[in-house]
């Protein structure tokens, strides 16, 4: 069996929706057009629009992974003056401190235990500290946890902070509101939610971040946003973008604004509450922090998790997400996004039971 024809369960590359594996069949065409500069302007519309972000805000595209966009972000927006409060409650979080430490910017973490839920109390002692800004990643995809937006949100505007999200694991799982949760920039990439290949990561910004990257001298050649602005207005980037996957993310995006935002996100909440219906009567069991609908990280009591993942890999041909770390073990992770239906749970539930011997 071809690599490329496992069932995928992953959260990224995910199981690619048909239309999109059509679109990546094309020729890769030349760029600096006309023609391609009205197809990113589109891309750019229609972002914004599914984002609900301002209309006067600007989206960055990114020739990296999502955390070639995290460092790029935190580059940019930020620098050795400002003071960031980090959301760690995971792996992506540590990312974000990592970060913060390589480009000398002040930061402290808010961290969370295995298991602990973020609530409000959490930033009591981070009140009138001189923070500038705060960086989470709204679904910590090493746990699950879907941060609450109301808190983060609440904490920031009364500190007047800056607030970075990565959404890379959470939009199009979750709903999503930039401008009304006065989120300043969102950080997305194009092999979660929207099911393309990798290789972009799209940075949305509104009018008072896009001031602040304007004011800050970022050292960096590829990565200075300043350049994508200007090149944006006319729908071009400073460097190649990958071009093949912006004609996969405009697919991807007109069939999203026909189906309607909260029907796409319905569809993966459906997919999601299925499969938590269903494995409850299974030896297995879920955290019990709010979770993303974009993935459940099932927990089971022994550590078994890397024997079954490669048992349904190398046995049935289904691929999941395993856990890196101590909690890799017990867990593997089941992502709810990309073209898979009730059906595609029903059987990966099935194997669950075998490898169990119920
Ligand atoms: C997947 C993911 C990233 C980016 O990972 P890459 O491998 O660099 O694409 C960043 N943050 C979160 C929360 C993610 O889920």
């Amino acid at each position: 069996m071809k690599m490329e024809d496992y069932k995928l369960f992953t959260i990224g590359p995910t199981q690619m929706y048909q239309s999109t594996v059509d679109v990546r069949s094309n020729v890769v065409p030349y760029f600096r057009t006309p023609e391609f500069s009205e197809l990113m302007l589109d891309n750019k519309r229609l972002l914004k629009k599914i984002q609900f972000a301002s209309d006067d805000s600007e989206v960055v595209f990114l020739t990296c992974s999502g955390s070639g966009a995290m460092e790029a972000t935190v580059m940019n927006c930020f620098n050795s003056n400002d003071k960031l409060l980090v959301i760690s409650g995971g792996t992506f979080g540590q990312r974000f401190e990592k970060i913060c430490e390589i480009h000398n910017i002040p930061f402290e973490a808010l961290k969370l235990g295995e298991d602990e839920t973020l609530v409000a109390s959490h930033f009591d002692k981070f009140e009138d500290k001189g923070f500038t800004g705060l960086l989470v990643n709204i679904d910590e995809t090493y746990t699950g946890q879907l941060y609450d937006i109301n808190i983060i949100r609440d904490f920031c505007d009364r500190n007047n902070l800056y607030l970075v999200v990565d959404a890379i694991s959470s939009f199009l799982a979750d709903p999503y509101y930039m401008e009304k949760n006065h989120i300043d920039a969102t950080i997305i990439s194009s092999q979660k939610g929207l099911c393309l290949a990798p290789g972009l990561s799209l940075v949305t910004l509104n009018p008072r971040m896009i001031e602040k990257v304007e004011r800050n001298n970022v050292q960096s050649l590829y990565f200075d946003f300043k350049d994508y602005f200007v090149n944006m207005k006319r729908g071009q980037t400073p460097f190649t973008p990958a071009v093949g996957v912006c004609f996969e993310l405009n697919d991807m995006l007109h069939k999203i604004d026909e189906q309607g935002i909260e029907n796409r996100i319905k569809e993966v909440e459906d997919r999601c509450f299925y499969f938590r219906n269903k494995i409850k009567e299974l030896p297995i069991y879920l955290p019990s922090y709010p979770l993303s609908n974009a993935i459940s990280p099932i927990r089971f009591e022994k550590d078994i998790a890397m024997d079954f993942f490669a048992y349904l890999k190398d046995e049935k041909h289904i691929m999941v997400n395993p856990v890196g770390g101590e909690l890799g073990k017990r867990s593997i992770r089941v992502a709810h996004v990309g073209d898979l239906k009730f059906e595609d749970y029903d059987n990966l539930i099935e194997e669950i039971k075998v490898f169990f011997g119920m």
